[in-house]
């Protein structure tokens, strides 16, 4: 499965979220996870549309999707430097397929700050600069064996080019991924780039500047474009120790919508470009992980390789077009159940039966 990193400055609240999304994952320990490891957080994800389904065809369980977040240990500073706990920090990060970064923006004086003060962006300066310096030093090491494999044409000119815009942005200081509407993130994937992952910030502030919507939209606005959640992890720690209706009560006291864990599993899987489809009958309501514009053999084959293998067509039901005419039975005669073949491509919230050959 694809998994997010967390990294962080110390003390920034990076292990009071992490241990608030393992505790999440315990709460759901009845879902068919996988195996659980200490650093790794499988987190379910919310779906309003499950319930619903589950209502409708009667489902004895309902079984989310889920995302997964791994938490990157090590030296931050100096990282690049390349030395022990530093060099394993950047293997780590290399593993991971987005990499999520937790800043501080708490005021507690009696949590100190590793830089002195409290600055998300200072924050963010000091792991990007890591991340680019390592960057910086692949490109270096990777431009004279491509320029040379270029002169025997044993690569595209198109590919070399793009090493070299990518140069002149890391140079600027700047992430891969911050530059995507000028890069071609697909053409540079064999280089492996660190900041060429997509990212994810997480702000742990508190009260005071959670409501604070101009100072969020300021944050929000200087990451882009990669996304930004903002919730209070010491919060978070204590919703996540509160059975469903409780923690619901305190969110609503507290004048929140949904939980930062919530925004924080729906930002990681869009982030990684996933989406649900969804399966119901009486034994279960589920929601099954596909890549944005998988097909719907290739969906199929998430549940089993036969259904793939064997795929003949998916009977195919949008969720609102259920919910308005209460059953598959209807949408059938209603005309709103249709028959897509091999090459259909899913959409979030299709409510499927396939029909394959085994
Ligand atoms: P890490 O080093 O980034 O993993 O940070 P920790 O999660 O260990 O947090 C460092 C300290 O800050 C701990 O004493 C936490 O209790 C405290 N802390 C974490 N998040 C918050 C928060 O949102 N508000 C306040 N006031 N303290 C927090």
């Amino acid at each position: 499965a694809l998994t997010i990193g967390i990294v962080g400055l110390p003390n920034v609240g990076k292990s009071t979220m992490f241990n608030a999304l393992t505790r999440a994952q315990v709460l759901a320990a009845n879902y068919p996870f996988a195996t659980i490891e200490p650093n790794v957080g499988v987190v379910p994800l919310p779906d309003e549309r499950l319930k619903v389904l589950a209502g409708i065809f009667n489902s004895e369980k309902i079984i989310p999707a889920s995302v997964s977040f791994v938490d990157i240990a090590g030296i931050v500073k100096g990282a690049s430097e390349g030395e022990g706990l530093g060099n394993q920090f950047l293997a780590n990060i290399r593993e991971a397929d987005a990499i999520c970064q937790v800043t501080r923006g708490f005021a507690d004086p009696d949590v100190i700050h590793v830089n002195g003060k409290v600055d998300p962006d200072d924050d963010i300066d000091t792991i990007t600069t890591e991340l680019v310096l390592a960057d910086m030093q692949s490109v270096e090491k990777a431009l004279p064996r491509l320029q040379k494999e270029l002169s025997n044409k044993k690569v595209d000119k198109a590919y070399v080019d793009e090493v070299i815009k990518a140069q002149a942005v890391l140079e600027d200081g700047r992430t891969i991924f911050s530059a995507s509407e000028k890069l071609d993130l697909e053409l540079l994937k064999p280089l492996q780039l660190l900041t060429g992952k997509p990212f994810i910030y997480v702000f742990n502030l508190d009260d005071e500047t959670l409501a604070d919507e101009d100072l969020k939209a300021r944050l929000a606005a200087s990451v882009a474009p990669a996304t930004a959640v903002f919730l209070d992890a010491q919060f978070e720690s204590e919703l996540v120790e509160l059975d469903e209706d409780e923690a619901a009560e305190m969110l609503h006291e507290a004048g929140y919508e949904k939980s930062g864990l919530e925004q924080l599993a729906k930002a990681g899987y869009e982030t990684l470009g996933l989406q649900s489809y969804l399966t119901a009958g009486p034994k279960e309501t589920r929601a099954w992980t596909i890549k944005q514009g998988a097909t719907a053999p290739e969906a199929a084959g998430v549940i089993h390789t036969d259904f793939q293998r064997g795929f003949i067509k998916a009977e195919v039901i949008g969720f609102e077009d259920l919910v308005e005419l209460g059953s598959v039975k209807a949408a059938r005669e209603a005309g709103k159940a249709r028959m897509e073949g091999k090459d259909y491509i899913m959409r979030d919230g299709d409510v499927v039966e396939f029909r394959f050959n085994v």
